[in-house]
């Protein structure tokens, strides 16, 4: 079995972002060399998220409204956990999207199902923050 491991940087402009890191994904598969396995994307920062889904800019919107309507950013008062930090809000929309998916790989391709793309989903940006891939196989 081969195993192939790759960390993605990403320091986002603003405090939320979502990005469509897909072709990121492939490139590590297509680098990895392994055409038969499974390929593992997760978020290495408890604030982030990866998940998978339509790469359709009103639902990526429809999205965020949705997450700040269930857990605003303000008033930061709203958060326990906000005390030497303001990310109370960016931990719960983290647990709401998820950490990681994983992709089957089958002849050397994400075997993705329709209109299946894989994006970072960012909840307290403005910093260096890292996302995992790892692929294993044949
Ligand atoms: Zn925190």
């Amino acid at each position: 079995m081969k195993s192939f491991r790759k960390v993605l940087t990403f320091n986002t402009p603003h405090r939320r972002d979502y990005i469509n890191i897909t072709a990121q994904v492939e490139s590590a598969l297509k680098d990895s060399g392994i055409t038969e396995g499974l390929c593992l994307v997760n978020a290495m920062h408890i604030t982030a998220s990866v998940f998978i889904n339509d790469n359709e800019q009103g639902l990526i919107r429809d999205f965020d409204d949705w997450l700040e309507e269930l857990a605003p950013h303000e008033p930061l008062s709203r958060y326990r956990h906000n005390g030497a930090e303001d990310n109370g809000d960016a931990h719960l929309k983290r647990q709401v999207m998820g950490r990681e998916v994983v992709v089957a790989v089958t002849n050397g391709r994400l075997d993705f199902g329709p209109w299946e793309q894989i994006f970072y989903g960012e909840f307290d940006g403005r910093r260096p923050k890292k996302v995992l891939i790892k692929i294993i196989g044949e």
